[in-house]
């Protein structure tokens, strides 16, 4: 016993710690060239095409097609035709048993379609691995379940579908977002057209795999890509019952203009500037965590981010200088390594719109704090930023910037929090920290959003309706609530 050597009573501590490059390997994404549009289940040559890229590289990964209006009527024709002929008076059991088939079929590949998404997006494979892919497999289980219980939903109310929706996704969750729009309308019965955004369609190509392995029906999903000119023939389409739309209140607003008086029904999931706000007596790094991912999670392009920080005067200098701390320990770069905190600015033209948001915050006299960062030479890119002294009227206080961009606040009181919270032409979510619940209720009954997170953010979950008040749109998705925009009750 006495030759054992007595070990040190302390391990010595790297002077510095530094993370050694950890890629997911492309290997398990197979790209083809080219790609035309999904239509009956089959691929259709496209007439005309344009080419797909990565953010992070700018190399380009695939050719896609540009839909024209022929796409779109053939796509539309489609649908029309297994909606009529099929997939409408399939029993709900049936209808769920290709839901729970696309489901499962999503989970073997999730790998290869969390890289696909990083690629295409930029987003870090840690969030497409861990929170896209899981909560868009999750969605389609969810919604599996609703498929033959559409009449306990709704008692008395004898659900029907709608017929052919024509859904219209943005380039933020190109994978989760075709699964809130497809998941619900495929359980109720409709059939649909869909358009992912120009500058990440490739999931939703790989996504037309999947359909195939399922044995979906042809023509019940149809995927025609494109640029808003797709969209826009799509929305104006005779044959279309319903439009879902998600991306900018812009957007939204010009659809709205062009479905009045048609008839047809529309849910608009639009932008948002959501209020964080931080309360003195809130477990502060707790807090410094969930700000953190309210506004630096997926690069901070999330509708309902927490692209707002109200701070409590009495904890407003702590709270800056830990936030400022945590900052630096951001790692910006390479999507596919695992250890990427802050992936790509999805587009050149996002990257603009950042850059051009930012001087005006400049300009206008807000102080801006930028962690020490080196940036990729190549691809788009984003120092995470916070602005301190904000007035309410500068524009990065009230206009959506959609990136890794925060505008911190100050206040006294509650009211005084609810009042500067409330006072944005978006309501989309919020979210607040504090020790006290009966605090959280208060607040939570005053504040106008879909959407409010209690010492947590940028939390989701299929059965939980998202939505929101004002120019973030209206209509719900997510949870039963999600069910009712795919519905028509013969009462
Ligand atoms: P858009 O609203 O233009 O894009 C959303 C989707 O609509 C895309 O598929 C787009 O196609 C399509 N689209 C564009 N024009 C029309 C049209 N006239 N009719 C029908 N569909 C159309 O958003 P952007 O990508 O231009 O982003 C601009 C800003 O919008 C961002 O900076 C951000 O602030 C906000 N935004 C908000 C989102 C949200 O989730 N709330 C999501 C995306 C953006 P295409 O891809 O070709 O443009």
């Amino acid at each position: 016993m006495t030759d054992i050597e007595k070990k040190p009573d302390r391990a010595p501590v790297p002077k510095e710690w530094t993370y050694a490059p950890a890629p997911e390997s492309r290997d398990v994404v197979r790209l083809q060239e080219r790609y035309g549009h999904f239509i009956a289940g089959e691929w259709v040559e496209p007439s005309d095409t344009y080419a797909t890229i990565s953010p992070a590289s700018e190399e380009t990964l695939a050719t896609v097609g540009q839909g024209t209006q022929e796409d779109v009527d053939r796509a539309v024709a489609a649908a029309r035709d297994a909606y009529a002929n099929g997939w409408s008076s399939l029993p709900g059991s049936e209808r769920a048993k290709y839901l729970f088939r696309i489901a499962r079929i999503l989970q073997e590949r999730s790998r290869e379609f969390a890289v696909l998404e990083s690629l295409n997006g930029g987003k870090p494979i840690k969030e497409s691995r861990d929170v896209d892919l899981p909560l868009a497999a999750a969605h389609f289980f969810y919604y599996a379940g609703w498929a033959d219980k559409l009449e306990y939903a709704f008692p008395n109310r004898l659900p029907k579908p709608v017929g052919v929706a024509g859904q219209i996704i943005p380039w933020n969750f190109p994978l989760l977002m075709l699964a809130w729009k497809l998941a619900p309308a495929l359980a109720c019965g409709n059939t649909v057209v869909l358009k992912p955004a120009e500058t990440t369609p490739l999931t939703a190509l790989l996504f037309c795999d999947v359909l195939r392995q399922a044995e979906l029906p042809p023509g019940v999903v149809n995927i025609v890509t494109g640029d808003g000119r797709t969209g826009a023939a799509l929305v104006d389409h005779d044959g279309v019952d319903k439009i879902a739309f998600t991306g900018s209140t812009e957007v939204g607003k010009a659809i709205q203009r062009q479905l009045a008086g048609t008839g047809k029904k529309l849910t608009l999931e639009l932008g948002g500037k959501a209020a964080n706000i931080v309360f003195d007596d809130c477990a502060l790094d707790q807090a410094v965590e969930g700000i953190v991912n309210g506004i630096y999670f997926n690069q901070g392009h999330v509708c309902c981010a927490g692209s707002r920080l109200f701070a409590q005067e009495s904890i407003y200098e702590p709270l800056v200088e830990k936030l400022k701390r945590r900052l630096e320990t951001l790692r910006v770069g390479d999507p596919l390594d695992k250890n990427t905190d802050v992936g790509a600015i999805n587009s050149k033209m996002q990257l603009d719109r950042i850059t051009e948001l930012v001087e005006a915050g400049k300009e206008e006299g807000a102080e801006i704090y930028q962690p020490p960062c080196r940036l990729p030479e190549k691809g788009y890119w984003f120092v995470p930023t916070v602005f301190t002294n904000v007035a309410q009227s500068y524009r990065i206080a009230q206009e959506e910037i959609f990136g890794p961009v925060l505008s911190v606040l100050t206040f006294r009181t509650p009211e005084e929090a609810v009042e500067k919270a409330n006072n944005t032409p978006y309501g989309l979510s919020a979210g607040v920290w504090t020790e006290k619940g009966s605090r959280i209720l208060w607040m939570a009954q005053r504040l106008r959003a879909g959407v409010v997170w209690a010492n947590t953010f940028n939390r989701f979950d299929p059965t939980s309706p998202f939505g929101g008040y004002k120019e973030s749109g209206f209509g719900r998705e997510g949870g039963r609530h999600g069910l009712e925009p795919y519905l028509r009750f013969e009462e």
